[in-house]
């Protein structure tokens, strides 16, 4: 059979191909129902375990302590930027947040949460146009919580360790959208408030958001935050307080049992996804930072993992360079249009081998056009 190509998409964004094949051998009957997951009950026997196994899936896969509580909701993470505030911002007393801007995502964030609450940057990386994280954080003693984005998916910037806010002088809670970076990477949450982010790069389709969400955070939305979206009547009803995106929980649960089998360089799970990201990176970094035609333009320190930004030296060739990757096999490598060149981004789903290709590619294409 004729090999899939391989996907550079940022989201919407590559799955594994054994967990595609599983939903379309299970689509028209899910294990003997009669049903196809899409048409059962959220509130049926069949989805049930589909989401109960989801759930434990996920929380065994990250370690998630049990004070925290995960929410399987909708709205992406566009919609937490607001979804966050209604909830949080009444924590402490002025509805205080603090954000720090590291790209395009976080600068989203705080511009919506300013409709909720009174905002303060507290510090910001234009000055190295997001080319590095920002530092000398100005945090507020009395804000109700810090915001970060723990990997920019336009600007290719990513925390590799959580701050510590606490060393910080702050004792609030820290909010970390973490849409392009959940479970490519083990994940410290004694430094955690809440995490949030949409599926649809590491984990399944689009319509569904995660939420990881501390138990001692819930019950302080505004009034005015939709009992839709207030985080602890989504905890009581188990995320169905209305109907749950119950297809994308159900391919996300599959994506989960692919990532408890996967094995790599001696380990398995998250850990070894986590390597095979780093052995993925290094691979794609070493080669731009080899050519004379490529560039990154990220700090060293801070280059992410899964979506790599270059520029060609000579933007002319950009058309020939996409076209040319297209031919093959190679698919979605433009840049986002807010800073035009090329992307890569390299999710769990995307192997060894298809990075592999790319810098295959990236030689050949510069031999013949450098
Ligand atoms: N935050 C980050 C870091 C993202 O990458 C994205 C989407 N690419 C968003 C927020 C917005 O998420 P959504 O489109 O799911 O609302």
């Amino acid at each position: 059979k004729k090999a899939r190509p391989f996907n550079f998409s940022a989201g919407p964004a590559a799955l594994p191909e054994e967990v595609l094949q599983q939903a379309a051998a299970e689509m028209l009957d899910w294990q003997g129902s009669g049903m196809s997951v899409m048409e059962m009950s959220h509130r049926g026997r069949e989805f049930i375990s589909i989401y109960e196994a989801a759930e434990a899936d996920l929380r065994e896969l990250l370690a998630v302590p049990r004070e925290f509580r995960i929410l399987f909701m909708q709205g992406g993470g566009l919609a937490e930027n607001a979804i966050v505030p209604l909830n949080l911002s009444g924590l402490k007393p002025g509805g205080k947040v603090d954000v720090v801007v590291s790209g395009s995502w976080s600068k989203k964030s705080a511009a919506e949460a300013r409709r909720y609450a009174d905002v303060s940057i507290a510090a910001d990386g234009a000055a190295s146009q997001y080319r590095s994280l920002p530092g000398n954080w100005q945090l507020r003693r009395d804000a109700a919580y810090v915001h970060i984005c723990s990997n920019e998916t336009i600007d290719g910037v990513e925390f590799h360790e959580l701050p510590d806010l606490k060393a910080l002088g702050s004792d609030a809670p820290l909010v970390v959208d973490c849409s392009s970076q959940q479970l490519s990477r083990t994940i410290d949450w004694s430094r955690v408030g809440l995490a949030f982010g949409g599926a649809q790069k590491n984990i399944g389709p689009a319509g569904l958001t995660l939420v990881f969400v501390r138990e001692e955070l819930l019950g302080h939305a505004l009034p005015i935050c939709p009992s839709a979206f207030d985080y602890k009547t989504v905890a009581e009803a188990q995320s169905m307080y209305n109907t749950p995106p119950t297809y994308g929980i159900y391919i996300a649960g599959l994506v989960f049992q692919w990532l408890k089998r996967f094995s790599y360089a001696g380990k398995t799970g998250v850990a070894a996804i986590e390597q095979r990201n780093i052995d993925k990176a290094k691979l794609l970094y070493a080669a731009l930072d080899g050519s004379a035609l490529y560039e990154n333009r990220v700090a060293a320190d801070c280059r992410s993992r899964m979506n790599i930004p270059f520029y060609l030296r000579e933007e002319r060739l950009n058309e020939a360079f996409l076209a040319g990757a297209k031919e093959r096999s190679l698919l979605q490598l433009k840049g986002h249009k807010s800073v035009g060149g090329m992307r890569a981004s390299i999710y769990n789903a995307m192997p060894l081998e298809g990075v592999q290709a790319l810098v295959d590619y990236l030689k050949d294409f510069e031999a013949s056009h450098g």
